[in-house]
């Protein structure tokens, strides 16, 4: 038995941090030569040949020579450093008010596959959702090639999730209460052995955003975000506001109205009783529970003037605005975006907003805060899930397997499609033959 001492564990702590450093830059930066990344990790040469000799050989990233009429440091050539294209890879999961998606999204961010079924979610039996997702996974899975390396599946879902376990306290929107989401998505997807890990909408969107959309190189970010009702991922300094449990950035069930309507969580008032979907579609007069189709018929009718359809849009930026001034007051966020169903409706509600956040925030905090739109599109959801399912492997990519001494990929032993076994890369790999 081999046993450490201190300084041993000292240098490999250092070790898996810089280690981790590199991937992580690679992952939100692309391709960097040697030279960038000893100037932007402040390593110096002999240190990051060995990284990244230590990444070749986990099969995470690969070297190649600098194209030709690139700008060039003076002195010896700098190689490339590129992530492998068939790296580790999350299984991203969203389940949504109308819709369930499913995508297969690699280091980088790079989505490799998706598939999306619309659906209504709203009283279903979350089993029966999860027997879907399932079925959905796996056609998307079947479509991927035989080197496909899924290390973990991350999924997100639009309530309150309890971030130790994925135990889902309360999804309002879907009249989902106390579902051990994580039990029962382990269980159903335990051929494919990997860790499963579940997140709040919102937090995820704002992970998302944070890492590669709108709040790119903010530090003080909030990313509203909902399709039926709506949540908040709050970044405060650069850290994500958890909470004690997760339960975190619940700002739709803020009162807003101590009189107003009830809400989907049992309350009166709250902000996403007038700012949500369902508040819309009835202020339009058109059925609240219409779902996309009848938001896609409202929005075409204020596309085309109809003066109800624009009038409710504006009563519900009114709304959003009153809300949004509080969220100013309260974090001094430099970047607010709205994402989701407020991102499609945001060009109809945005002068509403904009005036209530004019008349409602003080004046500093409002002076300085950006407000705009979720950039990520479709795929915001999809790939915040992915971050969190990708996390543990940027956090310590030696927990990726080292290819053999002799030079052979043993990514064989992770797990491909005709033999998908695998899974946690510390633990003995189980291969399971079909
Ligand atoms: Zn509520």
């Amino acid at each position: 038995m081999v046993v450490r001492g201190e300084g041993g564990v000292a240098q490999a702590e250092i070790r898996r941090r810089n280690l981790s450093r590199m991937l992580r830059h690679l992952h939100l930066n692309g391709s960097s030569s040697r030279s960038e990344l000893a100037t932007e990790l402040h390593l110096n040469r002999s240190t990051v040949a060995s990284l990244i000799g230590e990444l070749i050989a986990r099969n995470l990233v690969w070297e190649r020579s600098r194209p030709k009429g690139l700008p060039q440091a003076p002195g010896r050539p700098s190689p490339v450093v590129e992530l492998r294209s068939k790296g580790p890879e999350a299984l991203a999961v969203e389940l949504s008010t109308d819709w369930i998606g499913a995508a297969v999204i690699g280091l980088g961010g790079r989505v490799i596959d998706s598939i999306r079924h619309d659906r209504s979610l709203a009283g279903t039996d979350p089993a029966r959702i999860v027997d879907e997702v399932h079925g959905l996974a796996g056609s998307l899975i079947e479509g991927l090639s035989n080197e496909s390396r899924i290390v973990a599946i991350g999924v997100s879902v639009p309530g309150a999730v309890r971030a130790v376990d994925g135990y889902l306290r309360h999804a309002p929107n879907l009249g989902w209460r106390d579902v051990p989401m994580g039990d029962l998505l382990r269980e159903r997807f335990r051929k494919l052995d990997v860790p499963v890990f579940i997140g709040n909408d919102a937090d995820l969107a704002a992970s998302a955003e944070h890492l590669r959309g709108s709040g790119r190189g903010s530090n003080d970010f909030i990313c509203l975000w909902g399709e039926g009702g709506i949540g908040a991922g709050i970044v405060v300094g650069g850290r994500s506001l958890a909470g004690a449990a997760g339960y975190a950035g619940e700002v739709g069930h803020l009162t807003v109205d101590p009189n107003g309507d009830l809400c989907h969580c049992g309350a009166r008032g709250c902000w996403e009783a007038e700012v949500g979907e369902e508040a819309l579609l009835r202020r339009s007069g058109r059925d609240p529970l219409g779902g996309t189709e009848a938001l896609a018929d409202l929005l075409a009718s204020a596309d085309r003037g109809d003066e109800v359809a624009l009038a409710a849009l504006a009563e519900s930026g009114r709304w959003l605005g009153i809300g949004l001034a509080g969220l100013v007051n309260v974090f001094n966020p430099s970047c607010v975006a709205l994402g989701g169903l407020y991102a499609r409706i945001f060009p109809q509600v945005q002068e509403a907003v904009v005036c209530e956040l004019d008349a409602r925030a003080m004046p500093a905090p409002r002076a300085m805060v950006e407000l705009t739109t979720a950039q990520l599109g479709a795929n915001t959801l999809l790939l915040g899930a992915a971050e969190m399912a990708l996390a543990p492997t940027l956090y310590d990519p030696t927990i990726v397997p080292v290819m053999g001494a002799t030079g052979r990929d043993h990514s064989d032993k992770w797990r491909t499609r005709r033999a998908p076994s695998v899974g946690r890369p510390e633990r003995q790999p189980q291969q399971v033959r079909r």
